[in-house]
């Protein structure tokens, strides 16, 4: 039975159709895993096995296959709590559009992934409900801010999950933790009923171990949705059906010169990337390299762009609409009192931070250069993308790192968004794929970036590189 814990979406479809495993245990299985490894913290909610399975729809593109959804993304009559203190007992009153898709599809959920508080962190240290901790290394992080989501596929607790994107936290903690991270064209995935950090950078994204898995996945949950006003005129499609075990005739990739070359870039992780470069051009692929001079601002116009807007999304928890109220004499004594103590100190900083660059003064300097960044770095990833099919990044700069790595020296933190926030200031998909381990046996992850939406082209490439490799079959030992 155990045979089943890190299985992918496409081999539990067939154990359940040739019924040599049942949905009941399927679920008994991944909840007796996360009972044993509740010590990685990836869980703050398990569901009951009765209210897993009730109501759910017997057929579907995902019938009876169960998953984990990260703790700002809806769930009707279930809390989300963002990782909050300040949400710990709200509950939602409906499903996020994702969630309905899924389970119109017949996907069954077990519970919540723990995640950096309101999604704002790279590390998954920031949650209110504490550290989660990397299967492959648990003095380490697994990365986040989607640190639970990631977890929980990469322990064998579930086959896929959703997690949420801003400017890496679907990307990143893939990386870290040796399996597929997601994030579609802004505008593909409904937003509904995903709690906002930055807006216009937010989109749901997928875990799973195999790009065909998170191709099903996503063939579930895009297209069109009439109440999120940014989604994207795209009807719903299966991504599956190209996918074969070449990769498409005539294709050029893209390695981007200076990303490769960037300061900081580990050099194990700069050499799995290469290895990974080879592979592709043997199987067919043309490799061209470019430069993307945008990149070296990136982090910075994301840094300023995502704390204006988390400022004016968070101003929504006052103790009046959401969650816990801290009861006062005076209205403003009451917002001051809930604020403080329902927000974690990461959150507050960058609510400041978000409103001292929108101030008066200094809107001139920080925000609107900053949005001139992102429209140099759209044209820039536009223009690549006429040299070039598809292009190439590492995900991350350095492997897992230590808990408490960063505590004193906030700075260094640009570097976890070097890589994957251009990406959302772009607004276009990529996928982080496992490409290799560092010396002392930590994941490493490799971009495909393409121009927006350019899914299928993206799959088809991550697909043929799995059929070549077999990187993403590795486990922990857990
Ligand atoms: N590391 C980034 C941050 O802390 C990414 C967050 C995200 O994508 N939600 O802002």
């Amino acid at each position: 039975m155990n045979n089943y814990a890190f299985a992918t979406i496409q081999t539990l479809k067939k154990a359940l159709e040739k019924k040599e495993i049942s949905m009941q245990e399927l679920v008994a299985l991944y909840q007796d895993r996360a009972q044993k490894l509740q010590s990685l913290n990836a869980i703050i909610e398990s569901f009951s096995t009765d209210s897993v399975l009730k109501n759910h729809e017997p057929k579907g593109m995902l019938a009876g296959i169960p998953g984990y959804i990260k703790d700002n993304i809806c769930q009707k009559d279930r809390i989300t709590s963002c990782g909050s203190n300040i949400l710990k007992n709200f509950r939602s009153t409906y499903d996020a559009t994702a969630i309905s898709r899924l389970r119109s599809q017949g996907a069954l959920f077990l519970g919540r992934a723990n995640c950096d508080e309101f999604a704002m962190g790279s590390s998954g240290e920031t949650s209110a409900y504490g550290v989660t901790y990397n299967p492959w290394n648990q003095a380490c992080v697994p990365g986040g801010s989607s640190s639970g989501s990631a977890v929980a596929v990469a322990a064998g607790l579930a086959p896929w999950s959703l997690g949420s994107e801003t400017g890496g936290s679907v990307r990143q903690p893939a990386a870290l933790c040796g399996i597929v991270g997601f994030k579609p064209t802004y505008g593909l995935v409904s937003r509904y009923g995903l709690v906002a950090y930055g807006s216009s950078l937010d989109q749901i994204g997928i875990f799973s171990r195999t790009v065909y898995d998170t191709a099903l996945v996503l063939s579930a949950i895009a297209g069109n949705d009439a109440h999120d006003s940014s989604s994207l005129s795209v009807g719903a499609q299966d991504y599956t059906k190209a996918l074969t075990d070449k990769l498409p005739q005539g294709l050029t990739i893209g390695v981007v010169d200076n990303a490769m070359n960037a300061e900081g870039l580990h050099p194990e992780i700069r050499q799995a990337n290469l290895d990974a470069l080879q592979v592709l051009e043997a199987a067919g692929a043309t490799i061209k390299y470019i430069s993307i001079p945008a990149l070296e601002y990136c982090a910075a116009s994301y840094f300023i762009i995502s704390r204006a807007e988390a400022a004016s999304n968070l101003s929504r928890f006052d103790g009046v609409r959401y969650g816990s109220r801290v009861s006062e004499k005076t209205l403003k004594d009451m917002y001051n009192a809930t604020r403080s103590s329902g927000f974690g100190t990461e959150v507050k900083a960058r609510i400041m931070m978000g409103n001292y660059v929108l101030s008066v003064g200094h809107a001139k300097d920080f925000y609107e250069n900053a949005q001139k960044v992102r429209r140099l770095i759209q044209k820039q990833m536009e223009d690549a993308c006429k040299q070039v099919d598809l292009f190439v990044m590492p995900t991350h700069a350095i492997p897992a790192f230590k808990v408490g790595a960063f505590n004193d020296n906030k700075l260094e933190m640009d570097l976890q968004d070097y890589y994957t926030a251009p990406i959302n200031l772009a607004g276009v998909p990529a996928i982080s794929l496992p490409v290799g381990f560092t010396k002392d046996n930590k994941p490493i992850g490799m971009q495909l970036i393409g121009p927006r939406l350019s899914e299928q082209l993206i799959f088809n490439v991550g697909h043929a590189y799995q059929q070549i490799t077999d990187w993403h079959t590795k486990t922990p030992s857990c």
